[in-house]
């Protein structure tokens, strides 16, 4: 399988859940995760049509996206220490992974100097254990109307990384709880905050997270296939 067939197929699949679940399937885009992908292999995502890759380092990231004429936009997934976050917004076009107000200041500083407006999620821990990154309940809302009044970033949505589980029905609470979230702060309408964006789903579950609505879905393997593991 090439990873044109890749794409093709994990478009395909896209689609049809969405049209499964009523929602228009342009409102569903694919990032494709390029974490210890060689450029060449990402080279082929993008002749295949890819035009959002997703990285979780900054190192390892800046080699690829410096060596890449910049026509895709390349979204920061990973967990973001602090002093990464003057590169993350140099080099990155969004970042999804902001959980704390230290981090969210950091990145408008950084954007501020750069000249841009930076769009950001924030990471939501939806109360699993297996993960320590994510804001939590009230903090959500606390970190949310603190970051709506940043200069330099925009806050676009919610992302969330579900723990993995070999049956992909047991992620699907985790993401409805996300759009219910979401609604939620749709409904308090905090001044400066447009949420439109859903960031969830992987290559195990991306259909189940398209059914309970997310707008990007992060998928790796089902692209690229197994990375190495460490
Ligand atoms: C690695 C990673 C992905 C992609 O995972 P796959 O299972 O390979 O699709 C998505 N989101 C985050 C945050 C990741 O770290």
């Amino acid at each position: 399988m090439t990873i044109a067939e890749n794409v093709a197929r994990v478009r395909a699949r896209m689609e049809a859940a969405a049209i499964r679940a009523g929602r228009d399937p342009a409102k569903v885009r694919l990032v494709a995760v390029s974490k210890t992908v060689d450029p060449e292999r990402i080279g082929q995502a993008i002749e295949a049509g890819v035009d959002m890759l997703g990285e979780n380092y900054v190192q390892e990231a800046q080699k690829k996206i410096e060596a890449m004429e910049r026509k895709v936009n390349w979204h920061f997934i990973g967990h973001l220490q602090s002093n990464k976050a003057k590169a993350a917004a140099r080099l990155f076009d969004w970042v999804h992974s902001v959980d704390s107000l230290k981090l969210a200041e950091e990145l408008s500083r950084a954007a501020i100097l750069q000249n841009k407006v930076l769009p950001v999620l924030i990471q939501v821990n939806l109360g699993q254990e297996q993960t320590k990154s994510g804001a939590k309940g009230e903090e959500v809302f606390r970190l949310l109307e603190r970051m709506a009044s940043l200069p330099g970033i925009s806050v676009r949505g919610l992302m969330t990384m579900p723990p993995f589980f070999e049956n992909p029905e047991d992620s699907r609470p985790y993401f409805r709880a996300l759009r219910m979230l979401g609604e939620e702060i749709s409904r308090r309408q905090v001044p400066g905050a447009h949420l439109e964006e859903l960031s969830m789903g992987m290559s195990n579950d991306f259909e189940i997270a398209i059914e309970e609505g997310a707008t990007l879905v992060r998928v790796g393997t089902a692209i690229f296939g197994p990375r190495p593991s460490k």
